[in-house]
């Protein structure tokens, strides 16, 4: 019977987006556990800084690797790396993703008023924008996972963690891409789990509530660094009452990734101080 993570030490895992806010703090968990990661990310140089960190406070190898999870030929060339390095994969963490400004409407709601200035509205979406952010989230969790289960395809053994969000259950206003993406993405997980559960290879994942970080301060935060009105909402949504901590959401990754959890596969874990669980009233 496991009753601990220790199966999880000496594993390699790959994190896609691991050089951000999230990704940080869970790499940080991982060389916890004794995991040797590859911190997978488009911005080098932020990988492979916090490699270095990660691998001097915790004396766990792990590296940087540089890959835009959009592209199959960057990816196919960090896993090349990453075997020469680590060794063969054994776990993925499927963390690169994000919203954007493009892909997000002015309004809430569109009022009467709206229809005379559609640009704030759905209408006014652009579809590039669009696109970027249902690409970045969708089809970079596709991809990687593509490349980097080749290994747990050989070895009959894997566990696979995507990175969902709270709109995945009911959309966010204002950001239809960055939702309809997440909603993708709980499905594709199910798919997943079902196509691979008889090769040994699971796939699950984590839906964070509310986090402040890069990719929605925009949303969240005035420039002069007072909340805004949607900070509010959120807050009061939230019955716990404060957005989580990015170490809030490693203990769920250790349980999914480690044989402790060997009978899970296809679920959603709400993390989210029961924010999915409150009806706002
Ligand atoms: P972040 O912006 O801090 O980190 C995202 C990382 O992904 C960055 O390091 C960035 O360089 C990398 N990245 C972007 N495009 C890439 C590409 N094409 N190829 C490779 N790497 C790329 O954001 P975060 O909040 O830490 O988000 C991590 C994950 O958590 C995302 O999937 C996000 O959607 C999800 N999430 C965040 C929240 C939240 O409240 N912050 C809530 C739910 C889900």
């Amino acid at each position: 019977m496991i009753t601990n993570f220790n199966d999880l030490k000496g594993k390699v895992c790959v994190m896609t987006g691991g050089a951000g806010v999230i990704g940080a703090t869970l790499a940080r968990g991982l060389a916890a556990a004794g995991i040797k990661t590859a911190i997978v990310d488009i911005n080098e140089e932020a990988a492979t800084t916090l490699a270095a960190d990660i691998e001097k406070e915790f004396g766990v190898k792990t590296i940087g690797v540089m890959a835009n999870v959009l592209e199959k030929e960057s990816l196919e060339a960090a896993k090349a790396k990453i075997n020469a390095e680590l060794g063969k994969i054994e776990l993925l963490i499927n963390g690169a993703g994000g919203n954007s400004p493009k892909a997000t409407t002015v309004v809430e709601q569109m009022t009467e008023d709206d229809k005379n200035d559609l640009d704030k509205t759905f209408y006014g979406l652009s579809m590039d924008g669009f696109e970027k952010v249902y690409n970045l989230n969708f089809k970079g969790t596709l991809l990687p996972t593509m490349v980097f289960t080749g290994d747990m395809l050989e070895s009959g053994k894997g566990a696979i963690m995507n990175i969902s969000s709270m709109n995945s259950y009911r959309p966010l206003t204002k950001i239809p891409a960055y939702s309809a993406a997440k909603a993708s993405i709980n499905n594709l997980t199910q798919w997943l789990a079902v196509h691979f559960a008889k090769i040994g290879i699971r796939c699950n994942a984590i839906a964070p509530g509310f986090f402040l970080t890069n990719q929605n301060r925009f949303l969240l935060m005035n420039q002069d660094g007072t909340p805004t009105p949607r900070t509010a909402n959120i807050l009061h949504g939230t019955p716990m009452g404060k957005f989580g901590e990015p170490e809030d959401l490693v203990g769920a990754t250790l349980y999914l990734l480690s044989d402790i959890s060997s009978f899970v596969t296809g679920i959603v874990i709400p993390i989210d101080g029961g924010f999915s669980a409150f009806s706002g009233v």
